[in-house]
């Protein structure tokens, strides 16, 4: 469990309630349900509903965290659609805020969970609780996080949110499997890099892209470090492969329906690619530690969440850099590791 004791005031959860849920109709079978997240950003996730032969399918459900299984009872309600009627989840990736909720989801609906196969991550190595709180300590110092403040970046997360109950999948998926709607056929396609195990849902007739995280809509993409040899490169390479299926609209995670989804993909990559020069600008003055990299970064800037992401994302992008020869790292004596060009 979480030792309250570390938690930082902007960690705490945000209180929201069941009636902060909004559902939108995209199309006869597919509806946007939009769940409110108890935290500071983003304050809400889409999980998409769609409409099978025979029943429903859900894809993502939101958080464990309250208002949890209240608010999405609430968009099916609003979507006129019985829990009993959900036949399938489908999670994007195992975010807390995208598939923190299924083993309620599954309680409540008797439905089958399927999920991409790949690690069972929820996080970055540094803050998966699955990982012993030890050997992220260690990690972190490692990475230059000083022993005082380690708690607060390997122990430290929003309440209860990534301690949620872990369920094993009906089956997974693989690249290439179907997905048949009323809608038609959605395609699944790996978008690996934000998490390990992201897929993304392509429907070919309509040309209509379900995204995940993909393409956050935010300045900073999330990487999570340490489960897969290189996040950043396979995050680039997930955008340069979903660009070429030359969507027509865009279904995010977070936010708002995209209608340009070409513009959308180029922005999320070129905001990866900028945080790596930015990176190696940083690193061509004198060896830097990961935790003395995101001092930096985030000029200042107390939020934890974005100091714990950042370092995530840093350590990708580091590992990126590393493997294509454009630095190189040393451990000192003092047992932590530093980054030079
Ligand atoms: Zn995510």
């Amino acid at each position: 469990m979480t030792t309250g004791r570390f938690l930082p005031a902007d960690l705490r959860p945000v209180p929201r309630r069941p009636t902060d849920t909004s559902v939108y109709v995209i199309e006869d079978g597919l509806w946007c349900l939009r769940l409110p997240l108890p935290y500071r950003a983003p304050t809400s996730v889409n999980c998409y509903l769609l409409a099978l032969a025979d029943g429903f399918c859900l894809i993502d459900c939101g958080t464990s965290l309250p208002p949890g299984w209240s608010a999405l009872a609430r968009a099916l309600e609003l979507a006129g659609v019985e829990p009993g009627a959900v036949r399938l989840l489908l999670c994007t990736h195992l975010h807390a805020d995208h598939a923190g909720g299924a083993a309620t989801v599954v309680e409540q609906t008797g439905c089958e969970f399927v999920r991409a196969i790949g690690p069972d991550t929820i996080d970055d190595v540094l803050r998966d609780p699955a990982i012993p709180v030890e050997t992220r300590r260690r990690m972190g110092l490692h990475e230059g996080i000083p022993g005082v403040e380690l708690d607060a970046w390997v122990d430290a997360r929003l309440a209860d949110d990534v301690h949620h109950d872990r369920i094993s999948p009906e089956r997974f998926l693989t690249e290439g499997d179907i997905l048949a709607t009323r809608l038609g056929r959605w395609r699944v396609v790996p978008a690996p890099g934000h998490s390990p195990t992201q897929v993304v849902l392509f429907n070919e007739p309509r040309r209509w892209l379900i995204s995940a995280d993909l393409a956050y809509g935010s300045p900073e993409p999330f990487l999570e470090y340490g489960h897969t040899p290189d996040p950043y490169g396979e995050h680039l390479a997930a955008i340069d492969r979903i660009r070429e299926l030359n969507a027509s609209l865009l279904l995010p995670g977070h936010g708002r329906a995209v209608n340009d989804p070409a513009l959308r993909l180029g922005e999320a990559r070129a905001a990866a690619v900028a945080r790596s020069q930015r990176i190696l600008a940083a690193l061509s003055t004198q060896p830097r530690s990961a935790h003395a990299l995101v001092l930096e970064l985030v000029e200042g800037d107390p939020d934890h969440n974005r100091r714990q992401s950042m370092l995530s994302v840093t350590l990708c992008v580091l590992q990126h850099l590393e493997t294509t020869g454009q630095a190189v790292s040393e451990t000192g004596d003092d047992g932590v590791r530093r980054f030079r060009r």
